[in-house]
């Protein structure tokens, strides 16, 4: 594409620079957001697959941009992490969502929270005693309080991993290894993680109930997970198909659209009374 440039030259701007131009002004709104609130936190279900009961909410940050709109997850995470800006934001997340899981536990509607951690989170010495802090300042039960690590993250240093995992286990919270099945975690390493369940990526979940190959894997993971004493969690659930396979493999638990997309923290309260 031309675009006029200063002096009414055209200039050629090829797609990739323009990519980059337009990251580095996101990178600069992103102070910004921070500061003034135009993140939010979305909530997904999480269902029992036996009662079909809600058993919880993954929370997904939100990045509303005043002009480019919606920002993929996905960017935002990578943007922030490439700024340096990573401990900012979860702590912001992780700020914002204890509050909200003060409000439902007041009112009586404990909820449980799955929230996500980033690979360099797992860096942050000072993480875990932030997450201490939070759940004493807002009087949350501990058994509300999961966090999802993804299997590359832990991967990327296994030892550390394991400290920090020892270190949040000792809050009596719930860990979850996420997107399962794509990061070439070995068994051995796997046995030895204090977590409490697996969540199997969406990759693997979605296409399932066509595809052979990610039901030999979706199903071999079920196994291996309660072999392990493990929860398994499948993730991207957007078919009854897939609801009756993974119901017949003796999942624990689904989340994805067929159940709900994530939600605004009021819709999803409004949503929770229809499903029960
Ligand atoms: P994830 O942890 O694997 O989260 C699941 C993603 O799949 C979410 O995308 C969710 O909206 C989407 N999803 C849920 N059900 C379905 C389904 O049935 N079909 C399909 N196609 N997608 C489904 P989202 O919210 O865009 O987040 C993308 C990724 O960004 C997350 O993947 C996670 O890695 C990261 N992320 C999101 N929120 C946070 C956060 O608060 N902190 C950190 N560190 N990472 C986050
Ligand atoms: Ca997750
Ligand atoms: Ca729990
Ligand atoms: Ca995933």
């Amino acid at each position: 594409q031309a675009k006029p440039a200063r002096g009414g030259y055209a200039m050629y701007v090829s797609g990739q620079e323009q990519e980059s131009v337009r990251r580095m002004a996101l990178m600069a709104d992103l102070q910004r957001a921070i500061r003034h609130d135009e993140l939010s936190l979305y909530y997904q279900p999480k269902v029992d697959m036996a009662s079909r009961r809600l058993c919880g909410a993954e929370v997904l940050v939100r990045w509303e941009h005043p002009q480019h709109g919606m920002v993929a997850t996905q960017e935002l995470i990578l943007l922030v992490e490439q700024a340096g800006l990573i401990t900012r934001l979860t702590t912001w997340i992780l700020e914002a969502a204890f509050r909200q899981c003060h409000t439902w536990q007041s009112a009586g509607a404990g909820q449980e929270l799955a929230i996500n951690l980033s690979a360099l989170d797992l860096y942050d010495s000072g993480l875990v005693d932030r997450i201490e802090g939070l759940i004493s300042t807002w009087g949350i039960a501990p058994g509300l309080v999961q966090f999802e690590l993804t299997e590359s993250a832990l991967m990327a240093d296994p030892v550390g991993a394991m400290e920090t995992l020892d270190r949040l286990k000792r809050l009596d919270v719930d860990l979850f290894v996420d997107d399962y099945g794509t990061g070439y975690s070995s068994l051995s390493y796997l046995q030895k993680l204090p977590v409490d369940g697996l969540k199997i990526d969406r990759s693997f979940v979605t296409p399932m109930a066509a595809n052979g190959d990610s039901a030999t894997i979706v199903t071999s993971t079920i196994e291996l997970g309660h072999n392990l004493g493990l929860k398994v969690v499948a993730e991207g659930v957007e078919s009854e198909a897939v609801w009756e396979r993974l119901a017949l493999l003796g999942c624990d638990i689904a989340q994805g659209y067929l159940i709900s997309r994530p939600m605004p923290a009021q819709q999803f309260q409004d949503w929770q009374q229809a499903w029960r």
